[in-house]
């Protein structure tokens, strides 16, 4: 260290001194209190960040901790403490050095991190990473800025340069909308103007920035501050999108339960709906409409549409009846009343009510025929289908517009007996 450096630095620390001894105990009293109360604030966001780690498993909190508590050693080598707490000017400028160069590091380990993944930027990660190392590199070397065998601008310059890359960095995430590094950019904001106001002080006027303790701590003290609004206002955001994404979910979830013509349930929302437990149903009925064909025929594949969702609301929901469309001009109604065949029946003859009404353009009623069939404790929705199938058959047979349940099955005979 040359002589003149080492009468500077002498200076400097006999000033710390001067304030803690020279000045009024009182005064001296409140300094120290204010920079232990700032170091406990560091130490106790750095504590909070980790045990979110805990809870969140985000890396980047681990960085956002290691960088607090550089902050709170940086603390310790600003006066009144630097002071009482280095008797060596030399000890204290590699503190002061290691401290600010590690906090950079991790800085740049935090962004990196930090930045939201779904903007992709692997660069600029790289960028980011690319700060740390450099500034592990300059803190190891700090005993060589310190003994003169490094001259000091070298240090400023390293520490100007891992500046420029965070804040280009800063710059392009911004520009892609990154909310993390807008956050950033505000916390770190007022510490990088006093640094930058200290360097002007130091290279071009020649003297030290006379308040650059008090400047630098308020800086940092709204850096700890300000990065968890950031953090908070993060989350807000992801849990918002988290939300709205299971709100999209749940739509999409529901429409693929949904026919989109007949605007009733389909297989899947019929198959739901029975395995659903809520109730039992008592009977299912297969509902078929007649001689479907000629309506498509005669009068084309929209009326043919028109008349289905007519159907669908012929058979229209309520407390005892639920329907699905299976496909094609075929329907089944789960039936939970206890006079179920009854209901069923009367949901038929509905259908050529509601499409007459909803489609007056057709000459002829559109009827329907239906299967009826119980179901039993052990049956699957297939398995009753597949019975009331049958029965649907029979009622085609015996000449269509009409119900026909299927009774008595479980013996080697079945009877099949019309409804209504
Ligand atoms: P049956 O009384 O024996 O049931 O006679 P049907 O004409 O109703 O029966 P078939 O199975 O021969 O014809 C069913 C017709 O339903 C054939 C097909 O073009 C029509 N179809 C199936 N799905 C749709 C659809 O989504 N829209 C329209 N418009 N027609 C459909
Ligand atoms: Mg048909
Ligand atoms: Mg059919």
């Amino acid at each position: 260290m040359t002589a003149r450096k080492r009468q500077k630095l002498a200076a400097a620390f006999a000033g710390c001194k001067n304030v803690i001894g020279a000045r009024a105990t009182a005064q001296m009293d409140w300094a120290s209190f204010t920079i232990g109360a700032w170091i406990a604030c560091m130490v106790a966001f750095a504590v909070g960040a980790a045990g979110l780690f805990l809870v969140i498993r985000r890396v980047f909190l681990l960085w956002l901790s290691a960088r607090l508590l550089a902050i709170g050693a940086l603390g310790l080598t600003l006066p009144p403490l630097a002071g009482t707490l280095f008797a060596d000017p030399q000890r204290l400028l590699v503190t002061r050095l290691v401290a600010t160069d590690v906090s950079i590091a991790f800085a740049g380990a935090l962004m990196a991190t930090y930045l939201e993944r779904a903007l992709g930027h692997q660069r600029l990660r790289r960028l980011f990473w690319a700060i740390f190392p450099m500034g592990i590199a300059l803190a190891l070397c700090a005993p060589l800025f310190a003994d003169d065998f490094l001259p000091l601008w070298l240090h400023t310059a390293s520490v100007l340069i891992m500046i420029a890359m965070m804040t280009s960095g800063l710059v392009v995430a911004i520009r892609s909308a990154s909310r993390s590094a807008m956050f950033q950019a505000i916390a770190w904001g007022p510490a990088l103007a006093v640094g930058f106001v200290a360097i002007y002080c130091e290279l071009v006027l020649g003297g030290p920035f006379p308040f650059y303790a008090q400047a630098m701590l308020a800086a940092l003290m709204f850096e700890a501050i300000v990065t968890p609004v950031g953090l908070g206002s993060g989350f807000g955001t992801v849990q918002r999108e988290r939300n709205a994404a299971l709100a999209q979910m749940q739509l999409a979830t529901e429409a693929s339960a949904l026919d989109p013509l007949t605007g009733i349930a389909n297989r899947r929302g019929l198959k739901r709906t029975f395995l659903s437990g809520e109730q039992r149903p008592k009977g299912l009925a297969v509902i078929d409409c007649d001689l479907f064909k000629r309506v498509n025929d005669n009068f084309g594949h929209d009326t043919g549409d028109r008349v289905l969702v007519a159907v669908g609301a012929a058979l229209g929901a309520n407390e005892t009846i639920f329907p699905a469309r299976l496909g094609g001009e075929e329907f089944v109604i789960l039936l939970y009343g206890e006079d179920w065949q009854r209901d069923a029946e009367a949901a038929r003859r509905n259908i050529p009510a509601v499409v007459g009404q909803r489609v007056p353009d057709l000459p002829f009623p559109v009827t329907a025929s239906a299967g009826l069939s119980a179901i039993l404790a052990d049956d699957s929705l297939e398995s009753a289908i597949k019975r009331a199938d049958r029965a649907l058959y029979a009622a085609k047979d015996a000449g269509r517009d009409r119900s026909i349940a299927l009774t008595d099955f479980r013996r080697h005979f079945t009877r099949l007996e019309e409804v209504g």
